[in-house]
């Protein structure tokens, strides 16, 4: 017991003099420590229970620590212009998690995630095409007549439209690919405290959870709406234009709803601005016109250019 009662001293020497049996004015007599023995050492007991996991938990947090750090030197060797799993995805990955769910007795060293790090590359290309399904599985259902209907749900290429929109609960409307990194999707927040288990305290310390650890995704249906009209009206069709053409046309829209500047000047905004900026208006129901500004810059002149305007309710 006495070994017991080092450990309590050292890890909590506050529980065990503040013990209302401790904590006595009277002198301890050999009577009182009869008296107080058995509870003292359930106590003791107890508390060594308490230590111990304790010591488990933050052996975990440590491997943790260090696969997140060996995945971000990773990371930094990669090209980033493709999505990557989140740090906590990595660490329940399951080459990773082995490692680091091993007894806290067994000492665990860099090297020990070697084999780990070697199918990072592997596992990344499974998860990009796992998440991309996933992100499929919530876009809207293709038409009953369309030709190949059963597989081109899944087509990955549906995610590259323009009119691929999903909401977050930010109130942010969040594209493709960066639905896939987007920082409220994998970041620990109150709602994720809600079971009190060993992942759970996991995901805490790493301030990380797995994308797609939470509900699923929702298309954030009245932004693509939105974003089939602007793209109408610039005169392409919202079934085949992607972001990237969008971009390479690079249309400018006025928001005609936005108030003007003090100097009477409108805002001129990128299409994607427009979708993130504007949407609210959309809940005002009021009639709004676009006009597509195609490099222009004021309103005068893009009315007499705007070719595509668009009204909307
Ligand atoms: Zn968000
Ligand atoms: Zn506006």
């Amino acid at each position: 017991m006495s070994t017991e009662l080092n450990h309590l001293i050292a890890w909590d020497v506050k529980a065990f003099i503040e013990h209302p049996l401790v904590s006595q004015p009277k002198e301890l007599t050999d009577r009182i420590w009869n008296n107080i023995k058995d509870t003292l050492v359930e106590f003791i007991k107890e508390k060594e229970v308490e230590r111990l996991e304790e010591a488990r938990l933050e052996v975990m947090f440590s491997r943790d620590a260090l696969a997140a750090k060996l995945y971000k030197d990773w990371l930094a060797t990669q090209a980033l212009t493709e999505p990557f799993p989140s740090v906590a995805d990595i660490c329940l990955m399951k080459e990773f998690n082995d490692v680091i769910v091993r007894p806290a007795d067994q000492p665990v060293k860099k090297k020990d995630f070697n084999p780990a790090i070697a199918t990072l590359p592997q596992f990344v290309e499974e998860w990009r095409a796992k998440a991309k399904l996933e992100l499929c599985k919530v876009l809207p259902a293709l038409p009953e007549d369309h030709p190949n209907r059963d597989n081109a749900w899944k087509d990955p290429q549906r995610l590259d439209l323009a009119t691929t929109i999903f909401g977050c609960g930010c109130f942010n409307t969040v594209s493709y690919p960066r639905v896939l990194f987007h920082r409220c999707l994998t970041s620990f927040g109150m709602s994720d405290c809600k079971v009190t288990d060993d992942l759970t305290a996991r995901f805490e310390r790493l301030n990380c959870v797995p994308w797609g650890y939470r509900d699923k995704q929702r298309c954030a249906v009245p932004a693509s709406r939105f974003t089939r009209t602007l793209v109408q009206a610039c005169g392409l069709d919202p079934e085949t234009t992607t972001k990237i053409d969008m971009d390479e046309l690079d249309p400018k829209f006025m928001c005609l709803e936005c108030a003007p500047t003090a100097g009477g000047w409108r805002r001129v905004m990128a299409w994607n601005n427009v979708v993130c900026r504007c949407l609210f208006h959309l809940n005002m129901l009021l009639m709004l016109t676009w006009c597509p500004l195609l490099g222009e810059s004021s309103l005068e002149h893009a009315q007499k250019h705007c070719h595509g305007a668009v009204r909307w309710l």
